[in-house]
């Protein structure tokens, strides 16, 4: 029997029951046709996870279309502007070794066949450097904006790093005053319904049943609806990501004055790679690792030891980081009959490219853009939603994976990584193209990719990759014309070393506007 879907009921309140709750309520409002009830349930017994805080550009879009104001974003999530990553220690763990993966796309990036070009230029810059101004305007601590630029928009392409918890926060205020959202404090005790017919409702141990149209999963790594209730199974990928710990530790700055990063800086180490990144109060770093090659002591000792070269070994020894277990991996679907899978509750992968809340983002626009107006369409959305994410999941294991592979370092752990068996056939397909001629724009699929072709070629020359053969013929032909936008686009730096206030400088000229 057709029913119409007006009430969505979104079970859990982290970063993903509120980014989902926000973007459907501000594109269902109340007065059109198509207008939805959110209501959302989060537990007051079980808290949100509390990191994530990084994210990609997308969430600029985001939260623009849930009507937040950028400057009362910063300033309430001690936000700070992120335009990337840097990888040290990544090739072999040398003094010089260092590269950026950096938001801007490549100059020439729709012109040209830039990997093409770059194998045939002779120079001793990193292929990032050569091909955009980012990574020096990160070197330099710089802001990606001036104060004069609009909200939301940057003279240069960045995300954020932010408070979790204040995120959460602020995004539930707002969601509640602003856009309507019903929020229901309580603990979901049993959901109500067949196993293979839609959800009625949730059980809650204060407020009775909260019945519903479409239920959204964001109860985290329990996921009660969509592994509790419907059984989908975990498809485990720790066969190709080893790493499984994480602790991760808030440290304070030396002086209010401190630079803060404008990248996110990802360190290696014997076994996984320790996290970096600044916000205008503190530092959040982690270590993430694999525990089948490192016990909980040794990890914390290493991560002590990275601290102890920025604070200093008393002030490393008096922080405790707080210790996390996860297994990467990801549901075999996300969408069953009535119920869709976000956030956690979905899958978790290492946080090395900050993928997460960006995976978050394009499954709430995805729910909001697609919502079935009655039930009769429910099957073919759910249909297309599992497979467009099963790809996407797909595509960002073999970009983790590319990271580990290029590597040349040679403890055990990194040795394994290289196992061919640990490499997705989809990954050794593309490695053995590329020795024959240029990654280029073609290589993958979509239009929407997750992480674009430009995001591997930043990966692949970053880590020192050469072809078996170099073909010049393509990189001949446009050559000159590529070579000169270039050299240009080398001449605009030191104007914009001039022009833009560092991140600190600009987060203070917001606060000051307010
Ligand atoms: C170490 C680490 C580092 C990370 N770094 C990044 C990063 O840099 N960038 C990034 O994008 N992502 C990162 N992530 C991922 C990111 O933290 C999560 O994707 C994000 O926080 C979303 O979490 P969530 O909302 O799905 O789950 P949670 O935060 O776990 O929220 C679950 C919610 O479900 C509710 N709940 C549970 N059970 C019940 C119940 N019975 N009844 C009612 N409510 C219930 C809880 O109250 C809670 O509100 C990282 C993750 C880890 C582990």
């Amino acid at each position: 029997m057709t029913k119409p879907v007006k009430r969505i009921v979104i079970l859990g309140g982290g970063t993903a029951g509120w980014i989902t709750a926000g973007l459907i309520a501000a594109d269902h409002p109340k007065g059109y046709e198509d207008a939805v009830e959110v209501t959302l349930i989060e537990s007051p017994d079980v808290g949100p996870i509390g990191v994530g805080e990084g994210t990609w550009p997308t969430m600029r879009e985001t939260l623009k279309r849930i009507g937040l104001p950028e400057s009362d974003f910063v300033a309430s999530c001690e936000a700070s502007f992120k335009q990337g990553s840097k990888f040290i220690g990544w090739v072999d763990g040398t003094a010089e070794d260092q590269y950026y993966h950096p938001f801007m796309l490549p100059e020439g990036y729709f012109q040209f066949s830039v990997p093409d070009i770059w194998q045939a230029l002779p120079t001793d810059k990193p292929f990032a450097d050569v091909v955009g101004l980012q990574p020096q305007v990160c070197e330099h601590g710089l802001a990606p904006k001036q104060i004069s630029t609009p909200d939301y928009d940057g003279v240069l392409n960045y995300g954020y790093h932010l408070n979790a918890g204040l995120f959460g926060e602020r995004l539930k205020r707002h969601c509640q005053e602003r856009l309507g959202v019903r929020y229901i404090c309580d603990h979901v005790s049993a959901v109500v319904g067949e196993h293979d017919a839609p959800i009625e409702g949730l059980q809650t141990r204060e407020h009775g049943l909260i019945a519903g149209d479409l239920f959204i999963d964001c109860s985290g790594a329990k996921a009660l609806l969509i592994s509790g209730h419907y059984g989908v199974p975990f498809r485990s990928q720790s066969q190709v990501l080893f790493n499984n710990r994480a602790l991760a530790v808030q440290v304070p700055y030396p002086s209010g004055s401190a630079d803060i990063a404008s990248a996110t800086l990802s360190t290696a180490q014997d076994v996984g790679w320790i996290w970096d990144i600044g916000l205008p109060s503190r530092r959040g770093v982690g270590y993430v690792y694999c525990s089948e090659y490192l016990q909980e002591e040794q990890a914390r000792a290493c991560l002590a030891d990275y601290l102890s070269a920025s604070v200093g070994a008393q002030a490393a020894a008096e922080l405790t980081p707080r210790a996390i277990s996860f297994e990467p991996g990801y549901r075999e679907s996300f969408w069953r009959h009535n119920c869709v899978a976000v956030g956690m509750a979905s899958g978790f992968l290492e946080p090395l490219e900050a993928s997460a809340l960006a995976l978050v983002e394009l499954s709430a626009k995805m729910i909001s853009d697609e919502l079935p107006m009655t039930t009769d369409t429910m099957g073919a959305v759910a249909r297309r939603f599992n497979e467009r994410f099963n790809y996407r999941w797909q595509r960002i294991i073999d970009f983790l994976k590319l990271h580990y592979v290029l590597s040349r370092r040679q403890s055990p752990y990194w040795q394994a990584n290289r196992e061919i068996d640990s490499i997705p056939d989809s990954l050794q397909e593309l490695l053995a193209l590329w020795q024959q001629r240029a990654p280029n724009r073609n290589d993958l699929f979509h239009v929407d990719e997750v992480f674009p072709a430009a995001s591997y070629w930043y990966v692949l020359y970053g880590m020192g990759f050469e072809p078996e053969v170099r073909k010049g013929a393509r990189g001949g032909r446009d050559f000159a014309s590529a070579r000169k936008l270039f050299e240009e686009n080398l001449r605009q730096l030191p104007r914009f070393l001039q022009a833009l206030p560092s991140n600190r400088r600009l987060l203070e000229q917001l606060s000051q506007q307010r």
